[in-house]
């Protein structure tokens, strides 16, 4: 389906049609959502195989857990390309994480996707189809306990979004001018790209800005988030708090907790302090090991006493549980896996 195509532009895609097409068109991959192109069911067959080919991914294979209400999918790009995204259910929201890019070139140590390295780019159209994609699934075959629609994507999948500025910028312009999503229910997500984060404070919509920080001093951070030599913690605060001046929206900080690497007191106490500058709400999540990376997650004990040194502190703080553990749905984890047993091709 053509989501490479700006939607502004799909009549040049339809010549020699009526222009009432483009509009039934647009209106079947932006607004309603279908997961394949015989659900457009107002436009003629000959149109309708003349898209096929257009589609910019297919499903390579998809996995579920948690009975049913976390599902990943690989999508599959012509060029070979691997795209992962996971959507998590939940009574009152649906929440998709999308890739950003195929592989990642930040090397975070902990991180199964940047021990691939960078493959390329993704293009708006193939953000904006994952997100169609799963409108798409939540309409028709839902989960269970699930609204069927939507209600948050935040880009936390394979890749950095912000190295992938421009593309990614029209996909969220897509999402909430053309699918009609609010701004404030699309949370970009970043390591530390500090011009990225300063560009997209001056973009016109308040979307949600996530730091993945996982360690509070320059020295550990440059260990295990390498882009933190190019752009250390002075700066990345800096850039945050303007987004906050500016948007006035709640930051958040990310903080995967790693056993013996980042789970110290002494990191509690520097983390408390830059989240209460940031006026940020903490998140904290176990480490989702993979066969690549070295270091393994802290115990639940060392979490808690973590997130009670933080409310100590008075910072908003967070545990997530880690959804589809048992499906490996750290990003950059379901490649790893295509063929092995257990794992079901989708047909
Ligand atoms: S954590 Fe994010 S930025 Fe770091 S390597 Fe993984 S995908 Fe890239």
């Amino acid at each position: 389906m053509p989501y490479l195509h700006q939607p502004e532009d799909l009549d040049n895609l339809l010549e020699g049609e009526p222009s009432y097409r483009a509009d039934q068109l647009r209106d079947w991959l932006y607004r309603t959502s279908v997961l394949s192109s015989t659900d457009m069911t107002n436009l003629p067959a000959e149109v309708r195989s003349r898209l096929d080919p257009l589609w910019p991914f297919d499903v390579e294979a998809e996995q579920s857990a948690d009975g049913g209400t976390t599902r990943k999918w690989l999508f599959r790009a012509p060029d070979g390309a691997a795209i992962e995204a996971v959507l998590m259910g939940y009574p009152r929201r649906a929440t998709l994480c999308i890739s950003s890019q195929a592989g990642c070139a930040l090397g975070c140590t902990f991180c199964a996707t940047g021990q691939f390295g960078f493959e390329r780019h993704l293009e708006a159209g193939e953000i904006v189809a994952q997100v169609a994609y799963a409108q798409a699934f939540l309409r028709q075959i839902g989960m269970p306990g699930t609204p069927d629609h939507l209600t948050n994507v935040v880009f936390m999948g394979m890749g950095e979004p912000l190295a992938n500025y421009d593309r990614v910028r029209e996909a969220i312009r897509r999402m909430i001018e053309v699918m009609g999503m609010s701004a404030r229910s699309i949370t970009v997500s970043t390591v530390g790209i500090v011009p990225g984060i300063r560009r997209l404070t001056d973009e016109p919509w308040p979307v949600s800005l996530a730091v993945s920080l996982h360690a509070a001093d320059d020295d550990l951070r440059s260990t295990i988030v390498p882009i933190n030599r190019r752009y250390p913690l002075a700066d990345l605060e800096e850039a945050a708090a303007g987004y906050f001046e500016k948007k006035r929206r709640r930051l958040s900080i990310e903080w995967t907790m790693m056993d013996g690497v980042n789970d110290t007191t002494d990191q509690a106490t520097k983390l408390a302090a830059i989240a209460s500058r940031l006026h940020a709400h903490v998140n904290l999540i176990a480490l989702n090991p993979t066969p690549l990376t070295e270091e393994t997650a802290s115990s639940e004990r060392a979490i808690d006493a973590f997130a009670r040194e933080l409310g100590r502190r008075g910072v908003n703080v967070t545990v997530r549980n880690t959804r589809g553990r048992n499906i490996d749905a750290a990003c950059g984890q379901l490649r790893l896996l295509v063929g092995k047993p257990g794992l079901k091709p989708r047909v």
